[in-house]
């Protein structure tokens, strides 16, 4: 899979694609992310890529014209690619939607800058736009960051165990369950007996009901849409859920 973000920070990126999984994923060559540095579209001598707002108000906006040939340059080159921009008015970013963009083959990331991007840019070029929380970034390079490693966890090859990521929270609409590692007993804490019982049965289905505890508990509003079978039902109901 292949990202290419624009940015006019490219060296923002320098050290986080170095990093654990990512780096492991681009030296598999699973991942490739390129960076194309905005002002390298610019025209003037200072490399401008804000103006002020038409209507007067606060900050500056990110113009036009360096982002359309920006954009129309990176499209020019195959494979096919989604545009998506981040803005905190885009589809809120989940494992959903984590999921449909990791079958693409190639996304550009825009990130904005300032008080955001001119929006006949967002209007011209943009598939989809994304946010990663109601709340407001400085720019939209934490988020490529953020959109990047979720999406990597996902892609075949990436994590040792293939059911690694199935296992994540919110994979199958749920939170995951607490785990535990040596020492067995640790401040006079001790890991649960049914860990170490060797009984995988017992295990798992320890696991589930405290899956479905902490999601009941934490974020009831995630059952609606979690995959859920009678038993899981049951059990739910008896810790006082109303759903059906
Ligand atoms: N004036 C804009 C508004 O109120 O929506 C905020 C602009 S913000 C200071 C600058 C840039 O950061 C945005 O253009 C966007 O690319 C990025 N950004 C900020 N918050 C974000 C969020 N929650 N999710 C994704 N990107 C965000």
């Amino acid at each position: 899979m292949l990202f290419d973000i624009v940015t006019i920070f490219p060296d923002f990126f320098d050290s986080p694609l170095k990093m654990g999984m990512i780096r492991k994923a681009i030296e598999k060559e699973v991942l490739k992310v390129k960076t194309t540095d905005l002002r390298n579209f610019t025209s003037d001598r200072h490399r401008t890529t804000d103006d002020r707002p038409y209507g007067g108000g606060e900050g500056m906006i990110m113009t036009p014209p360096p982002l359309s040939r920006a954009i129309t340059t990176l499209q020019s080159v195959p494979p096919e690619a989604k545009v998506v921009f981040f803005t905190p008015r885009g589809r809120v970013l989940n494992q959903e939607l984590a999921l449909e963009l990791s079958c693409q083959k190639r996304i550009i990331l825009i990130c904005g800058r300032y008080e955001g991007i001119d929006e006949r840019i967002q209007e011209r070029f943009c598939d989809l736009e994304i946010s990663i929380g109601d709340y407001v970034l400085s720019g939209g390079e934490t988020a490529a960051l953020v959109l990047i490693e979720v999406i990597t966890r996902l892609l075949p090859g990436v994590l040792g165990s293939p059911c690694s990521a199935e296992r994540d929270s919110f994979s199958d609409g749920l939170l995951e369950y607490p785990q535990y590692t040596r020492p067995r007993i640790f401040m006079d804490m001790e890991v649960p007996q049914v860990l170490v019982s060797g009984d995988h049965a017992l295990i798992a289905a320890w696991r589930r009901r405290r899956s479905l505890e902490t999601t009941f508990e934490r974020r009831p509003d995630l059952l609606g849409k979690a995959s859920l079978d009678d038993s899981d039902k049951e059990y739910l109901r008896s810790l006082g859920w109303e759903g059906d």
